[in-house]
């Protein structure tokens, strides 16, 4: 394979919903930029980074090889706000250059041998080139169709061979590999998400962020009652999701304490919504702090018996802040499907002591009353509870 037939390698970015953003759109283009060169550094490789129309163009620095290229398409499929990531050649803005490029493409792949069908499909977005897209599509597949002899499909091709010609330069490339979709994270804020070490919050977390929200982590361990086993496993799962926004922070809050008081205090029944209010009160008073403008959870609809309509009213009432419940309309299948994509369903799987456990009533109530919660609550003098919680805060650097 010659490089020169072939050209530069380069990564080629496609931008999802940030394109039908109007007056603001260079706003949620300036932050997915700096998130791509953010998420870069992971891999040492210093790109120069173009922004074309609904594209984004990394061209690699000089005499970079296929391996550059290839960990940088991957490093950036976990970024929010694109929606196809393709390692693309790019060549002279010239037919023949490209069509030689896409010549070189095709050599040596299996499925050519196999005679797969194809198509090419070319777009300007330089119309001042000598051939129009349709053009371009026939002279370039002609070429390809004597050499390797394959079938032309234009409706459902099995190979389609991109070419994109541009104001300097053109791209030719096959397949790629899909992104996260979404908005860059940074356009919608910043959230602060109550994360157990459990499945379905890592989940939520990522939903968030991929809907554009900045998240921080407030996890409770149930020290000085249980191990520390808790924490490393919340720590594990913010080092997984970390990779779709960078800079994550993780807070815990010991719990014990106050799990212990709640369980003295004799309400068997509503014992885990109590503490699920505290969790919520407690997490307002960290996400103030933080100047974080809601508060995530990995609730889902009926999962639990602190999941039902009712407790999820109960919940809401404990604090001002809106809580986004991401999860809400899903199936445990689908979220556990999400999990695993992501990579955070084998790290929740690992066993590990949860502070829930330290309460483990017989019963819990199905339709908890709002009243009932505050009489109790005023008695744990929940208020100054919270915020003595909120003081208690322990930041995990990732980097340490
Ligand atoms: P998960 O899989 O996220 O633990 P779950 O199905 O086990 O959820 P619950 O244990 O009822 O459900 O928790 C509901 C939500 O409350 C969680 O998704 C999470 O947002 C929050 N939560 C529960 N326990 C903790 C904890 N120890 N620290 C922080 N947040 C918690
Ligand atoms: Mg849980």
């Amino acid at each position: 394979m010659t490089m020169s037939a072939l050209g530069e390698p380069c990564v080629l970015l496609k931008l999802g919903e940030v394109v039908l953003k109007g007056n603001n759109r260079e706003l949620f283009e300036r932050r997915l930029q700096a998130n791509i060169k953010a998420a870069l550094k992971d891999v040492g490789v210093k790109v120069d980074l173009r922004q074309r129309h609904g594209v984004i163009a990394l061209f690699l620095p000089e005499g970079s090889d296929a391996g550059i290229a290839d960990a940088v398409a991957e490093r950036v499929s976990y970024v929010p706000g694109l929606v196809w990531v393709h390692r693309a050649w790019k060549v002279a803005k010239d037919p023949s250059a490209i069509t030689k490029a896409a010549i070189e493409l095709l050599a040596d792949r299996e499925d050519v041998r196999r005679g797969v069908s194809f198509a090419v499909r070319s777009r300007r977005r330089d119309k001042r080139f000598p051939l129009n897209s349709m053009e371009l599509d026939r002279s370039v597949g002609g070429e390809l169709n004597d050499i390797y002899g394959l079938p032309v499909d234009l409706r459902k091709p099995e190979l389609v061979v991109s070419i994109e010609v541009d104001r300097d330069e053109a791209f030719v490339f096959t397949d790629g590999q899909p992104g996260q979709g979404g908005l860059p994270v940074g356009t919608s804020g910043r959230g602060l998400v109550l994360m157990s070490g459990g499945i379905d919050s890592p989940v939520a977390a990522y939903r968030m962020m991929r809907r554009g929200l900045r998240v921080d982590f407030l996890h409770f361990s149930g020290i000085p009652f249980s191990t520390s086993e808790s924490i490393y496993k919340a720590y594990a799962l913010v080092k997984a999701l970390d990779r779709f926004q960078g800079g994550s922070r993780l807070w815990v809050v010991p719990f014990g304490k106050a799990q212990q008081s709640i369980k003295v205090s004799g309400q068997e029944r509503l014992a885990i919504i109590t503490q699920r209010r505290l969790m919520l009160k407690a997490g307002e008073e960290v996400a103030r702090r933080l100047r974080a403008g809601a508060l995530v959870t990995g609730d889902s609809l009926g999962q639990v018996s602190s999941q039902t309509l009712q407790n999820i009213t109960a919940q809401d009432d404990a604090v001002d802040m809106p809580i986004l419940r991401p999860l809400i309309g899903l199936d445990k299948t689908e979220i556990m499907a999400e999990a695993r994509r992501i990579g955070t369903l084998a790290i929740s799987e690992l066993p590990d002591e949860d502070c829930c456990s330290l309460l483990a009533p017989r019963r819990t109530e199905t339709a908890a009353k709002v009243a009932d919660l505050r009489r109790i609550e005023r008695r744990l003098d929940v208020e100054e509870l919270a915020v003595r919680l909120a003081g208690s805060l322990q930041e995990y650097r990732l980097d340490a």
